[in-house]
């Protein structure tokens, strides 16, 4: 689904990332962690087209990617959350729900409702007062509403309490059943690991560690490193 090969790419004349190499398959959940400032969202940004690689290879759904824009890439399926949600915070739920859909014409509710049933009883509500975890559905809902074969979600925890992130992370196999495939940037390292197959360490703009999800949870590094202290 996803090939990202020997990519480096940065801001301007500063190098990030340094022959990135990673892989998602259809319906597979892989999550990408690192220290701050490691590149995982320099990364989700040159995937998704917000950033043009200065060397290397991103193929999507069999096609070259690199360098395109980031709304033709919505319309084959590639769809970016970004860190801090950016929901329109003005807009109803269901008006930024509906804007999700819009690119591909799929205006079908009923799926992401499912999925989220809180957002069925929040659907009038001005997204700028939804709580937190709602902010996120309502932000995952919206990349959902183009059926999209692959969603990327940025920093899904950022400023959430455990028992929402554990609530919002259920969902994901649940959205990979249906073939989208899920990559995932967290820092609660433990919760995302134990929801994805696979997944990948990023540090100074390198990959620096890679495996399935049990071998990275096993492993001494990232347990060190990574895991909430005293878990
Ligand atoms: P965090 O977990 O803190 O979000 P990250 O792994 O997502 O970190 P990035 O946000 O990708 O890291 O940042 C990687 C490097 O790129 C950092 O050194 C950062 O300062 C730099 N950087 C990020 N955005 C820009 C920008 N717009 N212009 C210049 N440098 C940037």
């Amino acid at each position: 689904m996803l090939e990202v090969d020997a990519l480096s790419c940065g801001y301007g004349r500063t190098p990030v990332l340094h022959d990135v190499t990673l892989t998602v398959a259809e319906g597979e959940i892989v999550t990408l962690l690192g220290p701050n400032g490691a590149g995982k969202t320099t990364l989700l940004r040159a995937i998704s087209g917000l950033l043009r690689p200065s060397s290397g290879r991103i193929r999507f759904a069999d096609r070259e990617i690199a360098g395109v824009a980031a709304e033709k890439l919505v319309r084959r399926g590639l769809v970016h959350v970004p860190e801090g949600r950016r929901l329109f915070a003005g807009l109803s739920v269901r008006d930024n729900l509906r804007v999700g859909g819009w690119s591909t014409r799929h205006t079908d509710l009923d799926q992401v409702l499912t999925l989220f049933p809180r957002l069925a009883e929040r659907l009038p509500q001005t997204a700028g007062t939804l709580s937190g975890g709602e902010q996120q559905m309502c932000a995952i809902a919206r990349g959902l509403m183009s059926r999209p074969r692959l969603i990327m979600i940025d920093e899904l925890s950022l400023g959430l309490a455990p028992l929402v992130v554990d609530e919002i992370l259920a969902r994901l196999p649940e959205i990979a059943a249906t073939g989208t495939a899920v990559l995932l940037v967290e820092q609660d390292v433990d919760a995302a690991l134990s929801i994805s197959h696979r997944g990948y360490v990023l540090e100074t703009g390198a990959m620096v560690l890679s495996g399935t999800a049990d071998h990275l949870r096993a492993d001494r590094r990232v347990q060190d490193a990574y895991f909430r202290k005293g878990a």
